[in-house]
């Protein structure tokens, strides 16, 4: 396909650049992407240490699967196809030391489950395995779609609006109350799902009954190095090590943007995919913003940052449960304002790429939103930076230990990332590991992708997309180029004679 002769500056590889980078070379922009690190997938990372290769980001993929829903999205910018997807059984097994809950990504056996611990509360857990069922075949609508594309999944939607309108308006932490069995009421009430609309959790577990939200082999960068090929056989550009430090604006236009160093990259389109409050506070002085945003960037409740602790374990651990989660006795204190009373570990058993065989590499995020702390210590104390990582790690393997005796001699790799360590590979404001968190009543809507008064700039990615979450990518992505193709009058046509050629090849 003839390129259309104009150009597309993208500000960040995330999986939400490089998804604008797709869609922009399929409708025939000459696209060059500039990342500041020197790889691709911002929060979708793993990292390699020895033998062992730690996930940081892939939980579940939703759209996994073949035919489910928001697959085609993913058809759309790479050949997802030719990932390898495992669906696992439970979706995470909590413990006490005398109790155990099994919460199973199939509702059948999760009712089953659910009924047995407390058959006084089959009300309450009938509806809610009743609303895991429903949500699950919800059809999310074209982001990017109008009525013609969108109306028969408007359609099949129609039964389901109802309970999505009860549950969205309500907190995990409400949502949980209604169960009397104690570790599903801690399931709902913790953390940030105890924050999050109950209708996130729900739908993810709708997702995971209906298979179509796997876990993919090699963890999230195999999804991130599909779209990385996807943009090289479309003839785009990524180049690394290329920090932007200012988006260039003549009469409100935006006309490119100036690297660290002051290289200057003119183009006639800026996509920022880059962390929200850079991109409008620091790239662009805060020159465009009107109260919505500000208020929102002042106010609004972001998910937690996290410490990671990883485990390199020279052992066999596939007879246990893939995500385990220990409560506590006693309290872990991850930082000044930060206790935590239960540790959450993912054993990657069911990934042989992370590990050689017979050996296993296992992950533990402990949520904090104290990012001031490990960003100054870092800074300003290096050594006692590193004596709390250790501190910390000490801490997690003991709760290991306590679960497991004996696994402490076979770790031989221990690996801590903080808070600052996300804002320094990401630069994600406060070191958030998914943007805004969904509050009850917010629903998920996009929010708006451009700034006011700022021509020829538009944003893509978690920031524009409150939940976050690699779908947020697609999601983002094709609304920002559709509506560029529309003001440059350029058909939004996906499918190219380019492609058309790679395939035939
Ligand atoms: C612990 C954890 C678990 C998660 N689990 C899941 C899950 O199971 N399923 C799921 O779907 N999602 C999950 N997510 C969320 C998901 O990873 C993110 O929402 C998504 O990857 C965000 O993509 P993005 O492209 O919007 O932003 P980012 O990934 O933050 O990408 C932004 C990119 O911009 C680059 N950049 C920033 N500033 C500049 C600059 N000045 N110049 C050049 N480049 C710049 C960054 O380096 C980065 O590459 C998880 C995230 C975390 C942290």
């Amino acid at each position: 396909m003839e390129g259309n002769g104009r150009k597309i500056v993208v500000v960040g590889a995330g999986i939400a650049g490089l998804c604008v980078a797709v869609y922009g070379l399929k409708c025939g922009y000459e696209v060059e992407v500039l990342e500041m690190h020197d790889m691709a997938g911002g929060l979708a990372m793993s990292w390699k240490r020895g033998a062992y290769r730690f996930e940081t980001c892939l939980h579940w993929l939703m759209g996994s699967k073949p035919g489910g829903d928001f697959h085609e999205q993913w058809q759309e910018v790479c050949d997802i196809d030719k990932l390898t997807f495992v669906n696992l059984d439970e979706f995470v097994r909590l413990e006490t030391d005398g109790d155990t809950l099994r919460l199973y990504t199939n509702v059948e056996r999760l009712e089953a489950e659910l009924l047995r611990r407390a058959p006084e509360n089959a009300s309450a857990i009938l509806e809610f395995t009743g609303a895991v069922r429903a949500l699950g075949n919800f059809r999310m609508l074209d982001p990017a779609g109008g009525l013609k594309e969108n109306w028969l999944n408007m359609l099949r939607d129609i039964p389901v609006l109802p309970l999505m309108g009860k549950l969205s308006k309500i907190s995990g932490a409400e949502y949980g109350k209604r169960f009397q069995d104690p570790l599903l009421r801690r399931f709902f009430t913790s953390g940030d799902i105890g924050k999050l609309t109950a209708m996130a959790m729900v739908f993810s577990l709708g997702w995971m009954n209906a298979g179509n939200a796997g876990y993919c082999i090699g963890g999230a960068q195999s999804l991130i190095r599909l779209i990385e090929d996807k943009i090289a056989s479309l003839g785009g550009k990524i180049r690394f090590n290329a920090r932007v430090e200012r988006v260039l604006v003549e009469n409100d236009t935006a006309v490119g943007v100036e690297l660290e160093g002051g290289e200057r990259v003119m183009a006639d389109w800026v996509i920022s995919a880059a962390d929200g409050h850079t991109t409008i506070f620091e790239m662009l002085g805060g020159k465009y913003v009107d109260e919505e945003t500000r208020k929102r960037y002042d106010e609004r409740e972001l998910f937690a940052s996290y410490l990671q602790v990883s485990l390199g374990v020279a052992k066999d651990l596939s007879d246990e449960p893939a995500m385990l989660s220990r409560i506590l006795a006693a309290p872990l204190m991850v930082d000044p304002g930060t206790e935590l009373d239960s540790v959450t570990f993912r054993i990657f058993h069911y990934d042989p790429t992370f590990a050689p065989p017979g050996k296993t590499a296992v992950t533990s995020t402990l949520p904090t939103r104290n990012f001031g702390y490990w960003s100054d210590l870092r800074k300003m104390n290096p050594g006692g930076y590193h004596r709390e990582k250790q501190r910390v790690a000490e801490a997690v393997i003991d709760v290991l230990e306590n679960r497991i005796p004996g696994i402490r001699d076979a770790i031989e790799v221990v690996d801590v990332s903080t808070p600052a360590t996300v804002h320094r590979y990401t630069g994600n404001w406060k070191g958030t590991m998914e943007g805004w968190l969904v509050e009850p009543g917010d629903g998920f809507k996009p929010l708006r992708n451009t700034l006011p008064g700022l021509e020829r700039f538009v944003m893509a990615g978690q920031w524009v997309m409150p939940g976050g979450g690699l779908p947020s990518g697609p999601m983002t992505a094709k609304p920002a180029v559709k509506w560029i193709c529309k003001q440059d009058h350029v058909s939004f046509d996906l499918h190219t004679e380019r492609e058309a050629e790679t395939a035939a090849v």
